[in-house]
């Protein structure tokens, strides 16, 4: 048996897992990736990325990468066999402001958001571990001791679950997964290539008695995912011919031709919310800890907030900053997970396509919480007046694992305390003489004492 040791080790390399190791690996902590699968996965699967997730990976280095090859969702073209019902937009077309750069949701699919990440990583000097399962793992006052396929294992400090919706983890632990599995409600999911479609909407056909198959021409590929409700007793295939038909018999047209079958999965839909995030040294994260139904692209994402919130207080805690830190975690983010839960089942249940502030994850805020002191609210990119007249833009003063003080004095000195860059503004930012902002982009305090300041900054 071989024995590792690290400081993190993130079980799973789905996004949640891969953005937290990103984050992790860029403040040099010693992390480790395992994952069960051979090799890197390959399903469109969660294709939204919302504005708030560009956001987040700006921070990381790869927006420009995503944005390279992703797209604005095109218009939805419905249709009752031939005839065209409604014409639609899933997200009214927005232009970036100073406040909202990434003012789009953009269609990119989720193995290339995990290709994007992993090569992040790499760049970093991280790796993912494939074939490389947790079977079980015990955990004691220093550490958790994780086994894996094949007689090795890993000793870490912490352990993160991003395993996914059935997480062996959140399993283990015995942490309930409270909500709802609408067994009635399958959905076929496929990336196929097509002939015979144009690739400037999405298609989306309803037949009534038979049900419906959606068709979104996938941004930067030449595929489409393809979304086909399912009727009980409907068995389906994972080949060409089964989607052929399928396809065939809902949008009664001969027209379209499947040509390859890229991937193809069944789909549950789950509504469900860990009860707790965090069991020790072990934390949950994205689908281990809430799963989502499909309307409103937010399990992606919010699984990506989720390791953005957890990847700095990891860092400070094996920095040295107290252990309560960590608990903040689960205190920030099962609120906002149940509440995108709500929303997401509430857009479910009305089948409606509704796009707004709150799905674009942007006004989400922390507000009220013990680490948020007076703060907590997401802190909006635009121009900065600098003392001595010159101008910077807020998200590049806030890019890189730093917190920022925006201050006329100097940072407070903090034994052990963490990197912080501080900018003299030319007005107070905000009103407050001191804003400290957190390394996730939120107002960590705004205050007129310095004494609170370094408080913050000893909590942290
Ligand atoms: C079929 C399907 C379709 C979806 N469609 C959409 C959509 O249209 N829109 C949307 O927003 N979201 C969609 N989702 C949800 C979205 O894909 C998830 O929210 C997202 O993948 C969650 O990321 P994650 O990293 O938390 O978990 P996952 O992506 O599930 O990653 C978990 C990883 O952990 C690995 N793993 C599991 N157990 C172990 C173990 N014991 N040891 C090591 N590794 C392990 C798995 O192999 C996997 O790679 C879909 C999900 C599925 C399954």
């Amino acid at each position: 048996m071989t024995e590792n040791t690290t400081d993190v080790l993130v079980v799973g390399a789905g996004p949640t897992g891969l953005t937290l190791a990103v984050d992790l690996a860029r403040r040099g902590v010693r992390c480790r990736v395992v994952e069960r699968a051979a090799g890197p996965a390959n399903g469109s699967k969660g294709k939204g990325l919302q504005p708030r997730t560009q956001e987040v990976f700006d921070d990381l280095g790869v927006v420009d990468r995503i944005l390279a090859s992703a797209a604005p969702y095109p218009p939805v073209l419905v249709r009752v066999g031939p005839v065209p019902v409604w014409r639609m937009r899933m997200h009214k077309p927005a232009r970036p402001t100073d406040a909202v750069p990434y003012p789009m949701v953009v269609m990119h699919p989720q193995w290339r958001t995990e290709a994007v990440l992993r090569e992040r990583l790499a760049e970093l000097g991280g790796r993912v571990d494939q074939d490389a399962e947790l079977t079980a793992f015990e955990q004691d006052a220093d550490g958790v001791t994780a086994r894996l396929g094949g007689g090795r294992s890993v000793r870490a400090r912490y352990l993160v679950a991003a395993d996914g919706g059935r997480s062996k983890v959140r399993k283990a632990l015995g942490i309930g997964f409270t909500g709802e599995t609408r067994e009635e409600e399958r959905m076929a999911l496929a990336d196929v290539r097509a002939e015979g479609l144009a690739r400037d909407r999405i298609h989306m056909w309803a037949r009534p008695g038979k049900g419906m198959v959606a068709l979104y021409p996938m941004a930067g590929t030449g595929s489409f995912q393809v979304l086909a409700s399912l009727k009980p007793g409907d068995v389906p295939l994972d080949t060409v011919e089964w989607f052929q038909r399928l396809i065939a018999e809902r949008s009664m047209t001969r027209g379209v031709r499947v040509t390859e079958l890229l991937w193809s999965s069944l789909y549950r839909v789950n509504i469900r919310l860990a009860d707790r995030f965090r069991a020790g040294r072990v934390f949950l994260a994205g689908d281990a800890a809430h799963v989502h139904p499909p309307s409103g692209g937010q399990g992606l994402n919010t699984g990506v907030q989720d390791a953005y919130n957890l990847g700095w207080k990891l860092a400070r805690v094996l920095a040295g900053a107290p252990d309560a830190l960590l608990d903040t975690y689960e205190e920030e983010r099962r609120p906002i997970a149940a509440h995108v839960l709500g929303l997401s089942s509430e857009l479910y249940g009305k089948k409606t396509v509704r796009r707004d502030e709150e799905t674009y994850q942007l006004t989400l805020s922390y507000r009220g919480g013990s680490l948020a002191g007076n703060g907590g609210d997401r802190v909006p990119d635009g121009p900065v007046e600098l003392a001595g007249g010159s101008r910077a833009r807020m998200f590049d003063l806030l890019r890189g694992p730093h917190f920022t003080l925006l201050s006329p004095d100097p940072a407070p000195r903090v034994p052990g305390g963490p990197e912080v860059r501080a900018y003299v503004p030319a007005r107070p930012y905000g009103g407050a003489r001191h804003t400290l902002v957190r390394p996730d982009g939120y107002v960590g305090i705004a205050t007129s004492s310095a004494e609170e300041l370094a408080g913050y900054l000893a909590m942290v």
